[in-house]
């Protein structure tokens, strides 16, 4: 497996949707590729993140102000 390879999998592996074999290829190719395991340690951390920050509600001043934002001279430009 190559670098390319792995990291267009790495979403997979992350969700748990890899069939066995790929996943023993790509648990193979990371065990012998440090950037990849950098790699693939960044995505997972961005990965929780994003699904932490969906989780949480957005206060309402924010979403005013992006109601404010949205609605204003920026929003009605065509
Ligand atoms: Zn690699």
């Amino acid at each position: 497996m190559t670098c390319r390879e792995a990291i267009e999998v790495l979403a997979d592996y992350i969700e748990s949707t890899l069939t066995p074999a790929e996943l023993e290829k790509l648990e193979a190719h990371l065990r012998e590729c440090a950037p990849c395991r950098a790699y693939l340690a960044t995505y997972k951390r961005a990965a929780e993140l994003a699904a932490k920050v969906n989780r949480v509600e957005m206060p309402p001043e924010v979403r005013q102000r992006l109601r404010d934002f949205l609605s204003g001279p920026l929003g009605s430009t065509p």
